[in-house]
């Protein structure tokens, strides 16, 4: 993201704070405020929580990262028509390739290529506007789209949204979770059964497994760009849930100590997405309960608290030293609202923040998930909260990469190789599993 850090907004402030009809002191404070260039105060509350020693070994050899890339395609002859092109990746390389890229800046590209290669595509399209099918209304066009998208050939989310949706972990015989949606037509409630198609026992109308997603009710012309982002970052959550759920089914879940799997942003869902997000909980909380291991991380690469972060660079000053804040914190310090604790509702989150120096010049804010999930977490949580804490910054600690700042190499790969024009998937995940089975039997 670009920010206008030239002088011009500054010398347009100072014209202002000098014009005599401004006296008030609270505006006349907020505009010192956006003069200053002395270095930021440490607020109340900042220390750093701990060190995570980089040296000690892991056991991550395997690198998985979920990232999305969202394009708007107008038809070059009538502008009004438009889709938003989706495409969400899941690229896998080992931390040795990892490590050979790193160090080999002028690498041949046809080699860096070879790299980029090692991604699966669900590519997804999303039309925007001036793009109407005959006989059906948009609510129906879009409910239509979202259960293609989740459907084979497409991508074949479904299979982990139910898995979501149905504590997949437990067996076909756990007991079902009780969850109901409003029918699309009558908007009356009723139990949703565990099918991927059914109809309303009071209208009759035919639902898809999709529509308790919520994404696509009521959207007007003007709410599609945020509908086809919603759909993306649904794609995103489901498809970094996809290795986990094939281990599980493989009963291969030990396997999950090798892997460190990385989301390009928050480990969230926003809106309706506390549907899918309450299983993500659940599924996340028995893994660690087992005693499994899940290096999950999300990075933030813009944001309110990765901001903040840049800020405080020495506070943090040696490579592994960390800040794990109270969300108390984030929401006063960083965001800058009260926080009430009695009041703190959280459906949309699966992790914590954390600001963490990877390397003399990396300073970057992650989110790693809890032990426990209720409201996204604890209010103050610990290290200890975080069976994964050392592994995931041990891990990171060798993928960083100088270009942009604070970058990290697999999310730049991944970065690159979803914005490419579309090509097929390789079944790389697919061919993982398969070696892994060769070298278990
Ligand atoms: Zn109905």
């Amino acid at each position: 993201m670009a920010y206008n850090k030239g002088k011009y907004p500054f010398e347009a402030a100072s014209k202002i704070a000098h014009m005599e009809v401004i006296r008030d002191p609270a505006l006349a404070e907020i505009l010192q405020g956006l003069r200053s260039d002395t270095p930021a105060t440490v607020p109340p509350g900042f220390l750093k929580t701990g060190t995570v020693d980089l040296s000690k070994p892991h056991e991550i050899s395997t690198v998985v990262t979920v990232d999305g890339g969202m394009t708007t395609i107008p038809n070059p002859k009538r502008r009004e028509k438009r889709v938003a092109f989706i495409q969400v990746g899941i690229m896998l390389l080992s931390l040795e390739d990892l490590d050979r890229i790193a160090e080999d800046i002028f690498m041949d590209p046809r080699r860096l290529n070879a790299y980029l290669k090692r991604i699966d595509r669900y590519p997804s399209i999303v039309p925007l506007s001036g793009v109407r099918r005959p006989g059906r209304t948009l609510r129906d066009s879009n409910r239509e789209i979202l259960n293609a998208i989740l459907s084979p050939p497409w991508t074949g989310l479904y299979d982990v949204l139910e898995f979501l949706l149905w504590r997949g972990w437990l067996g076909p015989t756990s007991p079902m979770p009780d969850r109901s949606m409003d029918c699309v037509q009558c908007r009356r409630v009723f139990s949703l059964p565990k099918q991927r198609t059914f109809s309303c026992p009071h209208c009759g109308f035919d639902h898809y497994l999709s529509d308790y997603l919520g994404l696509t009710t009521e959207t007007e012309d003007n709410g599609r760009e945020q509908l086809a982002s919603m759909v993306m970052a649904t794609v995103e959550l489901l498809a970094l849930f996809l290795l986990p759920m094939k281990l599980c089914k493989a009963r291969k879940l030990e396997r999950l100590r090798e892997i460190l799997l990385i989301k390009d942003g928050p480990l969230m869902l926003r809106a309706e997405g506390y549907r899918i997000v309450d299983g993500v909980r659940e599924f996340v909380e028995w893994l660690y309960a087992r005693g499994h291991c899940l290096n999950l991380v999300g990075v933030e690469k813009t944001g309110d608290f990765a901001e903040f972060i840049q800020d405080f660079e020495k506070q943090l000053p040696e490579p592994g030293d960390y800040f794990l804040p109270s969300r108390k914190f984030v929401v006063e310090q960083v965001q800058g609202r009260s926080f009430d604790p009695g009041k703190y509702r959280n459906r949309v989150s699966f992790g914590s923040r954390l600001g963490v120096r990877l390397s003399p010049t990396h300073m970057v804010a992650l989110q790693l998930p809890t032990s426990t999930l209720d409201e996204g977490g604890p209010l103050e949580p610990k290290p200890a909260d975080m069976s994964a804490l050392g592994n995931c910054i041990r891990a990171l600690s060798r993928l960083t990469s100088t270009k942009p700042d604070n970058a990290i190499l697999p999310l730049v790969l991944a970065n690159s190789a979803v914005s490419l024009s579309d090509r097929p998937s390789a079944g790389i995940l697919d061919d993982y599993l398969t070696q892994m089975a060769g070298a278990t039997a």
